[in-house]
């Protein structure tokens, strides 16, 4: 992509509600525009990274054996009053009324839709177990959207749903997801921290939320050091050993305020490993058994022909939070970077031009045409405008890798960055086999 056709308008002048550094790099580069008060379009830049991170999210689902799929945004509220939640849910719920003047709603989460769907389809026990998601808008009407796309009202989540005879097979479920949830996060470039939660208004007795770490977060947390130290590649993929995992996690002290206690934390942790922070809640994981699908009737038989609720989890991602989330974990001194499998491109192509030369665009079209055939996602800055300039810009940006076309350039060798580091002078094909790396 050509810098000079990219739709990437700037906002100089930043609201005065754009406090975090995601929010105003966000809006600076282009990434969203505000379209109503906690609902943004999604501009190019931003839509590439929010799709790059989903293919994430749905390749680690996948892996898992979760199956993807698409429900709805508007739900009909007949099913909600069935669970009961229609009333508890509140005002964050936006209500909608058809021509018929039929009560529907912008699905907040899928609970009731996905128990739904399984029971008009699912009769025996011999079909389970099974994990289901999708990656859908949604919309809850927050009393205060907040920090960008962090807190708004309408969002993109992947949320999946368990199926399981029994409770014991439950957990094997949750135990999957759980995992899958540090491997997604990982190749984010992100530390996340799996946190004991309240279950909140989608019940339950198990519950897991997942927080990166930035001062910008919301939740406050307080955990042992000793948690980052827990190498994910020691588990294998399978019940027995998915559920040691677990139990190693969970072993470490690591709580959000909900559930601080001074004395536990001091009788938990040594001094020297207290760490007491702020954090990002970028999952949410439930194991609520029966709490849907018995009000809701969705039985199974089991193993002796008797009717049995199916036991249930949910399992939440905020895709499109995670764009800010991961800003806030990478912003250092005006200075962005994004993690490789993340950001928009994959090197840019930055050369020095002057109304009278453009002998350096040219050298720079060539290598952004190799670069191409190469399979790589490479931006050229082609914008006449001086070299201070563009290197704001292009630290704003955050591509992980320069190729600077200039004065220390020269025949086939040209300067080669990776942002936050020294330059150093390579041939093309040294570069290639590099970003190839
Ligand atoms: P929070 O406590 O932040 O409101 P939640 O517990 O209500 O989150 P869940 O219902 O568990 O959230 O939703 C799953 C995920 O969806 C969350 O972990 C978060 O990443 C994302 N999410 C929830 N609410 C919002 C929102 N208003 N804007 C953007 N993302 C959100
Ligand atoms: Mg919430």
């Amino acid at each position: 992509m050509y810098l000079s056709k990219l739709f990437v308008p700037i906002t100089k002048d930043l609201p005065a509600e754009a406090k975090i550094k995601s929010h105003q790099l966000m809006l600076r580069t282009g990434m969203i525009k505000q379209s109503s008060a906690g609902i943004y379009s999604w501009l190019p830049l931003g839509f590439k990274v929010m799709k790059k991170i989903e293919q994430i999210v749905r390749e680690e689902q996948n892996a898992i054996g979760a199956q993807e799929m698409l429900m709805p945004t508007i739900q009909s509220s007949e099913i909600w009053k069935e669970s009961g939640r229609y009333n508890d849910y509140g005002e964050e719920m936006l209500r909608i009324k058809d021509r018929q003047g039929r009560e529907m709603l912008y699905g907040p989460t899928n609970e009731e839709l996905i128990t739904d769907v399984f029971r008009s389809s699912v009769k025996s026990y011999k079909a389970l177990p099974q994990i289901l998601y999708h990656i859908q808008w949604k919309f809850r009407d927050e009393i205060r959207p907040r920090f960008g796309v962090m807190r708004c009202k309408e969002f993109f989540m992947k949320d999946a749903y368990s199926f399981d005879l029994s409770d014991e097979d439950a957990r094997k479920s949750y135990n999957k997801m759980f995992y899958s949830y540090l491997k997604t996060f990982n190749r984010m470039g992100l530390k996340a921290i799996p946190m004991a939660a309240d279950t909140g208004p989608i019940g339950g007795d198990l519950s897991h939320e997942f927080i990166i770490l930035a001062e910008t977060g919301e939740s406050k947390i307080y955990a042992d050091k000793n948690i980052f130290k827990i190498d994910l590649n020691q588990y294998k993929f399978n019940d027995a050993s998915l559920q040691k995992m677990r139990e190693d996690f969970t072993k470490i002290y690591a709580v959000t305020d909900e559930k601080y206690k001074e004395v536990d934390f001091n009788k938990n942790v040594k001094k020297e490993n207290q760490m007491l922070t702020k954090g990002i809640e970028v999952g949410h994981i439930f194991y609520f058994s029966d709490k849907y699908s018995k009000p809701m009737n969705c039985l199974i038989d089991d193993k002796k022909g008797k009717k049995t609720s199916v036991k249930m989890g949910s399992y939440g991602i905020g895709v499109s939070r995670l764009v800010g989330a991961i800003i806030e974990a990478n912003y250092n001194d005006n200075v962005m970077k994004w993690p490789k499998t993340i950001s928009p491109f994959d090197a840019v192509i930055i050369p020095s031009i002057t109304k009278n030369n453009k002998e350096n665009l040219e050298k720079a079209e060539k290598i952004y045409s190799e670069l191409k055939k190469q399979n790589i996602d490479v931006l050229l800055d082609d914008v006449d405008e001086n070299m201070s300039n563009k290197f704001k810009k292009h630290d704003l940006i955050g591509t992980p890798y320069q190729i600077i076309v200039g004065l220390k350039s020269k025949g086939d060798n040209f300067e080669f960055k990776e942002l936050n580091s020294k330059s150093e002078i390579l041939s093309l094909s040294k570069i290639i086999k590099k970003l190839k790396k």
